[in-house]
């Protein structure tokens, strides 16, 4: 929508660019680059309580600090990483950043800390034969309890038995599994019987005018009930107004997200968000 941050403006100015193709092309080649010098970051978008606010959670969003380009938002070249399979160097990073963020905030926090981290897991790295073992290694490496780590997996990327056995493998490790962009893929209510997960996170699709549009409505209770009734948490993606969160509030939904609550945030600036004493201590100046 309109109020997304500008698809596509990141490329306005690069002399010579011709199309969109020839950018995710680019974009592909420089990636692996990226990563090795350090070009990629994250920041933590608040994921609350919406009785009352409290902060739960968090989600890690990766970004590219591109040296011509400047910030390069992950719609850019998470479909690119996708494609040329980059994806899983990429998101071993991001798991095992958020991992240490996560496992840091609970030490210097205590009680303040997000209860939870939110990572987003691609298709192309659930069915990597070492995909488990991987966050089980990056779970150990910081040290952060397993109850503290969340995937975020969309419907299109359980595509298979593979892909289900392996979030079944987090769920014995006592992992917790969110359902993505919930109800925007075609096999959404398949997947419930099939695949361990403990939340489903409605699509901001079904939030955007759902004070206005009855079917979103309509859609957000149904998918909500349905959560209860599977004993899942219902989390309502891309909150922006008070009546939006009044109204899913009143659905039954207990957990959102969205830009009312906060954007994603510089990890510093999170944790002051969180726990505005504990953080000043030992906080970056520079
Ligand atoms: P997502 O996992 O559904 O993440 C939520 C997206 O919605 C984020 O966009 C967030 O900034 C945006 N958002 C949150 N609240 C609002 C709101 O109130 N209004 C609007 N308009 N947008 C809101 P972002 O950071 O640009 O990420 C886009 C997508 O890129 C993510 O969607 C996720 O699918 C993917 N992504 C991000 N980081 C990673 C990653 O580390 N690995 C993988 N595989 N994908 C990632
Ligand atoms: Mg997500
Ligand atoms: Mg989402
Ligand atoms: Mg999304």
């Amino acid at each position: 929508g309109a109020k997304e941050r500008g698809k596509g403006d990141y490329f306005a100015y690069v002399p010579g660019m011709t199309t969109r193709i020839v950018a995710h092309a680019e974009l592909g080649a420089q990636l692996r680059e990226a990563i090795d010098a350090g070009q990629l970051f994250i920041e933590y978008q608040p994921i609350v309580r919406l009785c009352d606010g409290h902060i739960v959670g968090t989600e890690a969003l990766v970004r590219w600090r591109h040296p011509e380009r400047g910030i390069v938002p992950p719609a850019e070249f998470i479909p690119a990483a996708e494609q040329t399979g980059l994806v899983v160097p990429l998101g071993r990073w991001v798991l095992r950043e958020a991992c240490a963020q996560q496992s840091r905030w609970r030490q210097t926090l205590g009680a303040a800390a997000p209860g939870s981290v939110g990572v987003n897991v691609a298709g192309r790295q659930l069915t990597e034969p070492d995909f488990v073992a991987t966050v089980g290694a990056a779970l150990a490496d910081t040290g952060l309890d397993p109850r503290h780590l969340i995937i975020e997996v969309t419907e299109t990327a359980v595509v298979d038995a593979a892909a289900t056995a392996a979030l079944q493998a987090l769920r014995d490790m006592r992992i917790r599994i969110a359902l993505d962009d919930f109800g925007t893929a075609a096999s959404s209510l398949g997947l419930l019987l099939t695949c361990p997960v403990t939340a489903l996170k409605l699509d901001r699709t079904f939030v955007d005018r759902i004070t206005t549009v009855n079917r979103q409505e309509a859609v957000a209770m149904a998918v909500v009930r349905m959560a209860q009734a599977l004993e899942l948490d219902a989390v309502a993606e891309g909150i922006e107004t008070e009546e939006q969160a009044v109204l899913l509030r009143n659905l039954g939904y207990r957990f959102g997200q969205g830009y009312l609550y906060g954007r994603p945030l510089a990890p510093d600036d999170l944790a002051t968000r969180v726990a505005p004493a504990l953080s000043s201590v030992g906080r970056r100046t520079g």
